[in-house]
């Protein structure tokens, strides 16, 4: 495998490099032409995608558009105080200015007054660089990451049973497994080019048993042989009794567990109380599926889980990662071709960030703060007297630590805590109360923006060289294609200049040893240790980065940047010697542990953090969106992409419904103990009566108003007590009518680099009404679709504001005024069109015009229609397209009702055969026209 480029010009040419997005980690081929991103492929040779991409891998140029990048940091800004605004700033000033109040914060608080809050998006070699400055330069372990919330429940599963984070299994098993147990994971949505696998895998060998185990019915729920929908939080019980189930059959391998465990008594006892019945009124589910899910589990040859934030989001993550774990050594399922744990990444470098250490609670390349001997390896190749010996602040910990004062300056880099942080009203008076707060961003229009006392411009995908490591320890090459806008650059080189800065300025007693000169010798004996070849740049790091493997579990010294040029992708382990990586690890059963055994954990289930209860009888879990990408800060500007979901939409069963008076599309009020929102509920039997389900992207941009954050307003913070990890996956809520007598819809046409603008100019008088929502709408013809929602009709000069903005104005402009009803339209048709509208007034009224946005966004012509568009009445239904009629096919923009209609009639469709990411959903819409033939069932 080579990256060369047709054209070596940049910006020119192809470059191979690896998706931004999930742990999947698909090899990308990136086309560029003048400097900008237009097209990408997959890479046909890259091992974890063979040339596939999901929906938003296949769109990810879309993201690089002008348009798009109209919303990029491209300079350095500051402000001097809270209030100002920030004003554009040179990189010397702003990063002297930060190391000037770093320092000087270090010398009168210590080095744990000062923070780092990252990311696992970050490449391996910036994660590096920032842990490194941390723990190396300042002595604080005061840097958490976003993969706090994604991952370090399957950290401490691994740790607490295997003895390392070291996920033995790898993509290959899937096709080698008998049995799939999926725990926790929508990997439909989430991972869609590994479910192509494994609906491959299925077709190839039909007899493969699938359980899903997912409260929702899920589109991997659909496709199982056996779905557990269990309440929210109950999988230890469910384990536990799979285990009993597994012993009272006599399925467990106790040669294995003799051979090869320690510790199988403390839970053998546990499980023995956990009968299939007892589990069955716990978890919600029948207790003869428990039995089977054993069975299929203990029975099957090779039986691989896969499992995702369903596990590690919990105050019980680290034991449902680890009981789970325990069914694998109880049952010898590990460390042979089909069999194993497999935790999911959520981000693309989660393994990354990982392996460097890049979390508050280890030490690089798998090591540990509290180990003397492991602090001493690390104060050696770092040329560090401070390596701290405690964990530092973790994610929920270090915004508590802000808001009280005792972290006094925070950095934060490649993520958006103000949207993606649980307990959202609390995040946001914490970065209020900061003493200063820098924002190491690509993009200038996040959540946390607002609150960055200095913003720093940042490269992003397709801008800088790296490396990643996916899901099955496989380190790929992320390379550069196009130039960064403005003076954006990368994360790593800004953590750099920023420690050179900071230790010319640090002073005793907090810096002795490191003065400048012995910093330049020191990195002068980095070098000489770790072969580098002087100076800082992402291969002198990740050179630096392997050698701190050396003789770890991890252990990478026998891989270089040349080989991942050469021969591509590679797992570790790779020592010195070996001419390739571990595919999967401990087939010799020894293990990273003392005595070499893998350990049981013995732990009962806990029921979730927060119970419901008569006041918050509901369980709300939350999820992930086809072709959304967690904060939206990439996504969510690109219109095309909300073709599949277009707005928010808080899911529950129509009885649940029905029970509190609320109809299908009704905006509702959600509360939570921490605060509430308003939101359009949608009847949606895949949940189960009892709970609600909210996608978890949906931040302030598209839920707002003046009490509302986004969907974590309403989350828990409550942690798990080893991982602290928090419980984002459940919360107690209650929803009722939204009694907001005043509603508007609108939306207008938009050029797509006017969009950004536009939105960012909607979303800032926000906080004068009780909720708004602005999205970027229609697929022909960009545009915005806006909501709005209050207790009383706004004041004049706000829906004058508005109309301005949505261009609502001209002779051409049709009006319409009720004063008397408070009904007033407004509607712009150019060249046959719709082009904008505005509908505001009582909420039936603005019901009852919703068909005009369809039409708007389907770009359908209006002259069939045009006595409607002031008229009170609809247009005779068969006219009126159904706002609920998804994109489900992306790449050939086919709806759920145009795909039942062809299906209906027996046309060869297109949907399915590109990217294949609306596969799950065209199969259950054929299933639906199958057993209802005679009637469109989108
Ligand atoms: Fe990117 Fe999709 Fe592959 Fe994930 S599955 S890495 S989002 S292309």
């Amino acid at each position: 495998m080579s990256s060369s480029s047709p054209d070596p010009r940049p910006g020119q040419g192809e470059t191979r490099t690896t998706c931004c997005y999930c742990g999947t980690g698909c090899g990308v081929i990136v086309r560029s032409e003048g400097g900008r991103v237009v097209g990408v492929r997959g890479d046909p040779d890259h091992p974890s995608n063979r040339g596939r991409l999901c929906s938003k891998g296949t769109t990810l140029p879309l993201t690089m558009s002008p348009g798009a990048m109209a919303a990029r940091a491209r300079h350095p800004e500051m402000r001097a105080a809270r209030g100002e605004i920030r004003r554009r700033a040179s990189w010397d000033e702003a990063l002297d200015f930060v190391a000037a109040r770093f320092a000087d914060t270090i010398a009168r608080h210590g080095p744990d007054s000062v923070a780092f809050y990252v990311s696992g998006q970050l490449l391996t070699e910036d994660y590096y660089a920032f842990n490194r400055l941390a723990k190396g330069t300042i002595g604080t372990a005061n840097i958490d990451t976003n993969s706090r919330l994604c991952m370090s429940s399957a950290v401490s599963g691994y740790v607490k049973t295997l003895g390392v984070d070291a996920p033995p299994a790898c993509y290959d098993d899937i096709e080698q497994a008998d049995c799939l147990f999926i725990a926790g994971s929508n990997a439909a949505f989430a991972h869609p080019v590994l479910f192509r696998r494994i609906e491959a895998a299925r077709q190839a060998r039909p007899e493969m048993k699938i359980v899903v185990v997912d409260p929702r019915r899920t589109e991997t729920a659909c496709f199982a042989d056996l779905h557990l929908a269990i309440l929210p939080g109950t999988d230890v019980a469910l384990f536990h009794a799979m285990l009993h189930v597994m012993l009272w059959d006599g399925l467990v391998d106790e040669a294995y567990i003799a051979a090869h465990t320690e510790g199988f008594e403390a839970i053998r006892d546990i499980a023995r109380e956990w009968s299939p019945k007892a589990a069955a009124e716990v978890c919600g589910v029948r207790a003869d599926d428990i039995v089977t899910a054993a069975r299929w589990f203990a029975g099957s040859k090779a039986t691989l889980s896969l499992y995702c934030q369903g596990l590690n989001q919990s105050t019980s993550g680290t034991a449902k990662n680890a009981t789970l774990i325990g069914l694998h050594l109880a049952t010898g399922q590990i460390g042979r071709p089909g069999a194993g744990p497999l935790s999911l990444t959520g981000q693309p470098n989660a393994m990354g960030g990982r392996e460097v250490g890049g979390l508050a609670t280890t030490l690089a390349a798998h090591r540990d703060l509290a180990n003397e001997e492991h602090r001493a390896e690390m104060a050696f190749l770092w040329n560090s007297d401070r390596i701290p010996s405690k964990p530092g602040l973790t994610a929920v910990e270090l915004f508590e630590a802000v808001a009280a004062g005792r972290v006094k300056c925070l950095w934060i880099a490649c993520t958006n805590p103000a949207q993606s942080l649980p307990n959202l009203p609390a995040v946001r008076a914490a970065l209020e109360a900061a003493e200063l707060v820098v924002l190491q961003e690509a993009y200038a229009d996040t959540e946390t923006a607002p609150f960055a006392d200095v913003l720093l411009p940042a490269a992003s995908w397709a801008e800088k060289e790296g490396t990643v490591t996916n899901s099955e320890r496989r380190i790929s090459r992320v390379r550069a294609a196009v130039p960064p806008p403005g003076e954006a650059r990368p994360d790593w080189s800004i953590a750099c200049d920023f420690e050179r800065r900071l230790l010319h300025r640090l002073t005793p007693p907090h810096s002795p040893p490191l003065v400048p000169h012995v910093l330049f010798a020191a990195l002068a004996r980095r070098e000489e240790r770790v072969g580098g070849s002087g100076g800082e740049s992402p291969q002198h790091l990740w050179n630096e980065h392997r050698e701190s493997t050396r003789g770890r579990d991890l252990d990478i010294t026998g891989l270089s940047y040349e080989m991942l040029e050469r021969d591509g992708p590679q797992q570790w382990p790779f020592p010195t010697g070996a001419t390739a990586g571990a595919v999967r690890l401990y087939a010799d059963g020894r293990f990273h542990t003392p005595s070499g055994r893998a350990r049981f954990f013995a732990e009962n289930y806990k029921p979730v953090a927060e119970p419901v209860d008569a006041r918050y009888p509901l369980r709300l879990i939350t999820g992930r969106l086809r072709d959304q990408w967690h904060g939206m800060s990439r996504t969510g500007r690109i219109a095309t992409l909300f073709g599949h979901v277009p707005e928010p939409r808080l899911a529950m069963n129509a009885s649940d419904l029905a029970r509190r008076g609320l109809a299908d599309g009704e905006l509702v009020r959600v509360e939570s103990r921490r605060g509430g929102l308003y939101v359009i509920a949608q009847a949606d039997e895949s949940v189960r009566s009892g709970q609600a389900y909210l996608p978890m992207h949906w931040g302030k941009r598209f839920l707002g108003g003046r009490s509302s954050a986004g969907v974590n307003t309403l989350t828990v913070p409550a942690t798990d007590p080893i991982s602290r990890q928090p419980e984002l996956k459940h919360a107690a809520v209650r929803v009722g009518p939204a009694n907001l007598s005043w509603r508007l819809v609108a939306f207008a046409e938009a050029d797509e680099a006017a969009i950004g603008a536009m939105v960012a100019a909607l979303l800032a008088a926000q906080d004068e009404i009780a909720f708004l929502s602005v999205v970027p709408a229609g697929r022909e013809r960009p545009g915005v679709l806006v909501r709005a929602a209050n207790e009383g009709a706004p004041d004049a000069a706000w829906m004058t504001a508005l109309d301005g903005l949505l261009g609502l104005a001209g002779s051409d402009l049709l009006r319409y005024d009720d004063p008397r009803r408070g009904h007033a339209r407004r509607v712009l048709v150019r060249d046959g069109r719709l082009t904008a509208g505005r509908i505001s007034g009582a909420a039936e009224v603005v019901a009852d015009a919703e068909w005009l946005r369809d039409w708007m966004l389907a770009g359908e012509p209006v002259a069939d229609v045009r006595r409607f568009l002031l008229a009170p009445q609809r247009p005779p239904d068969k006219r009126v397209r159904s706002g609920s009629d998804p994109v489900v096919c992306n790449c050939f923009g086919m709806t759920a009702s145009r795909i039942a209609e062809g299906l209906a009639r027996g046309e060869k469709l297109e949907c399915g055969t590109n990217c294949g990411s609306c596969l799950p959903e065209v199969r259950a819409i054929a299933e639906r026209v199958a057993s209802n033939p005679g009637k469109m069932v989108a």
